[in-house]
């Protein structure tokens, strides 16, 4: 008798612990696999909101200067291509260094990628994004993702005058199916007008015979740099890189798994520019930033991610944008690591 209720009192505790910890296993199972909401991502803004206070808006390109600091948008498109949006959906915004992914897009597609990156390297990003690294020393950029690189991968994209823009602006276009897309004319005239870093690249890689064109091509990235877009559009452009260069609708007129790997080995290694490294260790997903205030993001085979928030750290990341993404991959166990 004293054997059995011993027995059963740890066969019992067995039972009680197999059951907790089944338990536990399930739920965080269902955590991970809970699907997104609307309500996830509102409560993931709502909590990140305030970064806006602890960063600058940038103001280098004096039109940007005029962003309202607070606003603040969040966006998703799952795996299914479902879109889920909070906070100011609607506020437009322009792509700065997001454009560059596309146009290394469309560049790569035209001339191949040996064609491309025998001009420049595929070096991670330790350097801001305006340096002029290694123009004066091996004479290429180290990568597609700073200025000077872009730059150049913007001058290889082929045709006369802004014919190179309007392929990038198409591209956007589709890869969002946002035909009313268009660049901003006041910020592409601001850039214009200060843009002197990058007039001192684009004229150091003519120099060097990298870049043969006239100074077309450096406005076309001024062009490229000014289009505007929402979140939400960011959002499905991450999906578009995310899976295979298909769109989220499921058209597959670009299908190429290759491009994909490439934008998104870029984007991981250097689209956050000097804060890349920490931000794989700390994020772990391909993400590219602009200083309009937003980034997108590619959960590979997964799903896509546009944040916007105009308030800056020092390496001209948004800052709010940063926390929501952190705190999504955290809670959905993103990381590719
Ligand atoms: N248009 C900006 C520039 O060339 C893009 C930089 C960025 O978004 N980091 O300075």
């Amino acid at each position: 008798m004293k054997k059995n209720s011993f027995l059963f009192s740890t066969k019992g505790i067995v039972l009680a612990t197999f059951l907790s910890l089944n338990t536990a296993i399930y739920a965080q199972k269902t955590a991970e696999a809970a699907p997104i909401t609307e309500r996830t991502l509102s409560n993931i803004l709502e909590k990140n909101r305030t970064y806006y206070t602890q960063g600058k808006v940038a103001d280098y390109i004096p039109e940007l200067g005029k962003m309202d600091a607070k606003a603040i948008a969040f966006s998703v498109v799952d795996k299914n291509g479902k879109i889920y949006n909070s906070g100011d959906v609607n506020k437009k915004f322009t792509m700065q260094s997001i454009s560059k992914i596309i146009a290394l897009m469309v560049a790569v597609t035209e001339k191949g990628e040996s064609n491309v990156f025998d001009k420049m390297g595929y070096f991670g990003s330790d350097k801001p994004f305006n340096h002029f690294s290694n123009l004066e020393t091996t004479g290429k950029p180290l990568n597609p993702m700073m200025n000077a690189g872009a730059i150049l991968t913007t001058s290889l994209i082929s045709g006369e005058g802004e014919k190179p823009f309007l392929k990038v602006l198409d591209m956007v276009r589709y890869i969002t199916k946002n035909q009313g897309i268009e660049y901003n004319k006041s910020v592409y005239e601001s850039e214009k007008a200060t843009g002197h870093r990058n007039r001192g690249m684009f004229y150091i890689m003519k120099n060097s015979g990298l870049i043969s064109g006239n100074e077309d091509q450096l406005d076309n990235y001024f062009k490229q740099c000014s289009i505007e877009l929402t979140a939400e559009d960011l959002a499905k452009i991450g999906y578009f890189f995310a899976n295979q260069c298909i769109r989220f609708d499921g058209d597959t007129t670009y299908k190429n798994a290759e491009i994909a790997k490439l934008v998104e080995s870029q984007m991981l290694t250097a689209g956050m520019y000097e804060f890349s490294g920490e931000y794989s260790r700390m994020v772990g997903l391909p993400s590219k930033s602009g200083v309009g205030g937003g980034i997108t993001v590619s959960v590979p085979g997964k799903m896509g991610i546009g944040v916007f928030s105009p308030s800056l750290d020092q390496h001209g990341n948004s800052l709010a944008g940063y926390h929501m993404i952190l705190d999504l991959a955290k809670q959905y166990n993103l990381s590719i690591f």
